[in-house]
């Protein structure tokens, strides 16, 4: 089958104009100009998009499907807060609610472009709604105690969780990691554990770090929101936390999870240049959130600091609960524009950056980039085309600030995820979208009421 459009892009090589995409099975075979692939193989089927850009899809590098019923539940709040209603409210979904709501997620994740995901879970929901819709994807088991006496029964559940996970979908496609969720909820000894168990299964590990200024008073001071009214709420208030004196990226430092080959650093708007050496000494790689760190108030990262020292940084959407949609659109956008804003025009701050973030970076950083993440013969045809002909779109002089500056996660029109389209023109292959709206409706009333 012959892609086409006005644009393709390889995002490892420059663009092409009038350009063409050759699929076969689940692979990309030859890509190039229209006229000379259609000459070369006259017989193919040819599929011409026209006033559009063929790319690689999105690499979503921080996410939690399980969460996107609670889109809009809990919005104009800091962090902490934020997070605390949304754990209160969390409680009246029973499981078959959480399946449905990352099913709306998954849907929502195509329609936009995206085809694989990073996801924090603790249900299992991503991960069936993932495999179920097509999605490729990491989805990491969450584990999280303040108690240590725990800890060994929260690894062994979540090791049962991961040999489940890992069942549910095609293995090319889906892989489990795990997720301690973040230094105000696991106690040092469960990130040393995650760390040895990590190692030794080769498994991919995702924590949220340095998210937000009540984290850093919390972790350094030993007082913030997160200190009182979480833990009490939620972590045990009999479990004792002294100030550590120091910031949570060297805090962690002492537990090992920075020997973990395969690690990714969530937020971390609260770093110093000594945090950032650290990052960048172990290789850790960090999610890029700007739509949601910038609702929730949580900081701005510094992406130019990180860039420079060579952290591998991608973007990511956050859950629909934060943000409050999966648009990678507005993540680019809002993410250049804000650090554009704060930091004055430098070189990392173009379109065509922001876009290497949103795909071929993320996969970098998330290490799949053998697979996805650019269009190159050999790799996995996960391939979207953006349409971008409408009225505030056109004329399109460079297809990288069309896509940054002018469109939005409306303007997918096709999705394809190892050469199956997933999405197509409104239309979802392997999701029954009436289903999930009217569950959507009946989520809505069980969490208002
Ligand atoms: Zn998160």
């Amino acid at each position: 089958m012959l892609l086409a459009a006005r644009y393709v892009l390889p995002i490892a090589a420059p663009h092409i104009v009038d350009g063409a995409i050759r699929v076969h099975g689940d692979r990309i075979m030859e890509i190039g100009e229209f006229e000379t692939l259609k000459a070369a193989y006259p017989d193919e089927e040819v599929r011409d998009f026209g006033l559009a850009v063929l790319m690689p899809g999105f690499v979503d590098m921080h996410t939690h499907l399980e969460f996107s019923a609670m889109r809009g539940l809990v919005d104009d709040l800091p962090f902490s807060q934020w997070k605390l209603q949304l754990l209160e409210k969390q409680e009246r979904l029973a499981q078959a609610d959480w399946e449905d709501s990352a099913r709306i997620g998954a849907a929502e994740a195509l329609q936009s472009g995206i085809t694989t995901i990073a996801d924090i879970s603790d249900s299992g929901a991503s991960a069936r709604a993932a495999a179920g819709a097509g999605l490729r994807a990491i989805v990491y088991r969450e584990v999280a105690t303040m108690d240590h006496r725990k800890v060994p029964d929260v690894l062994a559940q979540a090791s049962e969780d991961i040999a489940e996970w890992r069942e549910l979908g095609d293995p090319s496609r889906l892989s489990v990691g795990i997720a301690p969720h973040a230094v105000y909820s696991c106690h040092p000894e469960l990130y040393r554990k995650v760390a040895e168990k990590a190692i030794a299964e080769d498994l991919p590990v995702s924590t949220h770090l340095a998210s937000s200024k009540d984290e850093y008073d919390f972790t350094k001071y030993g007082s913030s929101r997160l200190a009182v009214d979480y833990r009490n709420a939620f972590s045990g208030a009999d479990v004792a936390w002294l100030p550590t004196g120091v910031s949570p990226v060297r805090y962690l430092e002492q537990w090992g999870i920075y020997d973990v080959p395969q690690l990714v650093a969530v937020h971390c708007t609260q770093v110093d240049d000594e945090d950032i050496e650290i990052l960048a000494g172990n290789d850790v790689a960090v999610a890029f959130c700007p739509r949601c760190n910038a609702k929730l108030g949580m900081g701005v990262a510094p992406l130019a600091k990180f860039l420079d020292r060579g952290v591998r940084v991608g973007i990511g959407t956050d859950s629909p609960a934060s943000n409050n949609t999966l648009d990678m659109f507005d993540e680019m956008r809002i993410g250049l524009l804000i650090q554009r804003s704060v930091t004055g025009y430098l070189p990392h701050f173009i379109a065509r950056q922001f876009v290497k973030m949103a795909t071929l970076d993320a996969a970098r950083a998330l290490g799949v980039d053998d697979q996805v993440g650019s269009l190159e013969p050999g790799k996995q045809a996960d391939i979207i085309a953006v349409d971008i002909s409408h009225s505030h779109q056109i004329p399109t002089l460079y297809p990288y600030s069309t896509l940054v500056h002018t469109a939005n996660q409306e303007n997918v029109v096709f999705t394809m995820v190892a050469g199956q389209v997933l999405y197509d023109s409104g239309r979802w292959s392997l999701l029954d979208i009436d289903r999930i709206q009217a569950r959507a409706e009946e989520m809505r009333v069980k969490l208002r009421g």
